[in-house]
């Protein structure tokens, strides 16, 4: 009730939200039962609703296999992180070892085997980074099951195989509905044991966590209102302002930070090409789904009329990067992987058509969406196992919106009302992957993102932008609103929604 008050008495008043304020909303949250879903007060992703959005960009975009940043690029990155600690331990201890072991809770109990996350959990013990892994070192792993991977601790080498990574209890009263546990093993004895959150979007935290030290953001931050504020009365770009923000919490060059930009937007644009080239085939998983990008993409050319060609093409490149992730190959969350198809095919539609936009716009249409993205975070959740499929797909399609309409040279007002217009037409949409893979209905849902995105865009630039009716933060509060009272077997447990219903044969 009191959270609840707040935000009204926020919305109605029109006020900027209190930091103070925004921790009490945070606070009560945490302790609000997400019907199944409760989040750790403890959880840095909690605490952060305090103060401005300090998220950095390596941190927000990230290169890694597909197909679930939450479940495949996080899991990952925890056991290869675990791994690490592992050899910092004394060698007395280490002398004991006979192995290591993974427990997967939660979210990650339920659907990781269609989202492969005991490979991605078994690739990180054996020392693959997500940005590095060869995804055909994963895709082994499903053909040769039983196949061992020495790991060597403290001079002593032993085996590891998928037996090793034990799906455990799908529900409970976690921290994170992405709970895991690793454990450094002798024999039954646990010598060593550290238990992690997969909290979204790839991000990891565990028990304890304290977050880095960063700088102060040159133009603090928590809502769109100040962001914009920022913007306007420093007559920059929202882009701008998030690359002057960028150099401050970073500490790196603006020089450095366009070079990770541009890493993103080849990467994004490769796996468009991959999957454009991709012949037609059989996806991974019992759906025994038919690609179909590249027929996409080739009938698109075909057809009579330039509206109906130009929303296939978009479409086909979103189905291309999507396919690319339910294969596992590599994919980058703008904002997660299941939404990994949205972005990379808006940045595509730009950088390879007649408009040819120039790399310098595609890093200012980069930072504007990493802004929504933050935002997202911030004030919500990029998980789908927390707020459905609305905070993927929906976070996607807002920041997608926002990169066109930063290139196009968009007013911050514009840029912000064809993210909030994305995001709005995906309020209270749900996370039912059929048969826990990441394909129905995630690979379809991203073209619809991307076109979606577009059609955000062309609203805002042809309506009066000041007259647009939501701000974007509103449309943010009524996500995690929304998310909050979603039934929990529409949070990514594939119990509910088209994973109930799909007949598989
Ligand atoms: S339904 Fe949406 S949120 Fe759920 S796995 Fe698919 S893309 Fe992700």
């Amino acid at each position: 009730m009191r959270s609840a008050a707040i935000g009204a008495a926020a919305v109605m008043t029109g006020q900027v939200w209190t930091p103070e304020a925004r921790a009490a909303q945070a606070a009560q949250e945490a302790q609000s039962p997400l019907l199944g879903t409760t989040l750790s007060p403890d959880l840095d992703a909690v605490k952060r609703a305090k103060g401005p959005v300090m998220t950095v960009l390596e941190e927000f975009y990230k290169v890694g296999p597909g197909p679930s940043s939450s479940h495949t690029i996080g899991p990952m990155r925890i056991t290869y992180d675990f791994y690490q600690r592992c050899t910092n331990l004394p060698s007395d201890q280490l002398a004991q070892a006979t192995g290591l072991k993974v427990h997967l809770f939660g979210s990650l109990s339920a659907t990781g085997k269609g989202h492969g996350t005991e490979r991605a959990a078994l690739a990180g013990l054996v020392g693959k980074e997500p940005a590095t892994v060869d995804p055909a070192f994963l895709s082994e792993m499903i053909t040769s099951p039983d196949k061992t991977y020495p790991v060597s601790l403290g001079g002593r080498t032993f085996q590891l195989s998928l037996s090793d990574i034990v799906y455990d209890a799908p529900k409970g009263d976690f921290p994170h509905p992405n709970t895991m546990t690793c454990r450094l093993v002798a024999g039954d004895n646990v010598l060593y044991e550290l238990e992690y959150y997969s909290v979204g979007g790839g991000f990891i935290e565990w028990k304890g966590y304290e977050p880095p030290q960063k700088g102060q953001p040159k133009y603090p931050y928590a809502t769109m209102k100040e962001l914009r504020a920022h913007a306007e009365q420093n007559n920059l770009s929202i882009a701008g302002v998030i690359m002057a923000n960028e150099i401050a919490v970073s500490g790196k060059s603006e020089k450095d930070i366009n070079a990770f930009l541009d890493k993103i937007a080849g990467a994004m644009l490769a796996t468009v090409k991959s999957g454009l080239s991709a012949k037609d085939d059989v996806l991974p998983g019992p759906i025994k789904l038919h690609s179909k990008a590249a027929t996409v993409w080739k009938r698109a050319h075909e057809v009579t009329y330039e509206s109906d060609r130009a929303i296939a093409l978009v479409a086909a490149c979103a189905l291309a990067a999507s396919e690319e992730n339910a294969r596992g190959h590599i994919v980058i969350t703008a904002p997660t992987g299941g939404s990994a198809g949205v972005m990379p095919a808006i940045v595509y539609a730009l950088v390879e058509s007649k408009r040819r936009m120039p790399i310098e716009k595609v890093r200012q249409g980069l930072l504007a969406g990493a802004a929504i993205g933050y935002l997202c975070k911030h004030n919500a959740t990029l998980a789908g196992a927390e707020g459905g499929c609305q905070s993927e797909i929906g976070v996607a399609s807002a920041m997608s919106a926002a990169f066109i309409a930063e290139v196009m040279g968009a007013s911050p007002l514009v840029t912000e009302n064809a993210a909030e217009s994305a995001l709005e037409h995906h309020l209270g949409m749900t996370c039912d992957p059929v048969a826990g893979y990441v394909q129905v209905p995630c690979i379809e849902r991203c073209a619809f993102g991307a076109v979606k995105a577009w059609t955000a865009f062309l609203i805002a630039t042809n309506e009066i932008a000041s007259r647009h009716r939501v701000d974007l933060d509103t449309t943010i509060k009524t996500l995690a609103d929304t998310g909050r009272d979603m039934s929990a077997k529409y949070k990514e447990t594939s119990e509910g929604g088209l994973a109930a219903n799909l007949v598989l044969c």
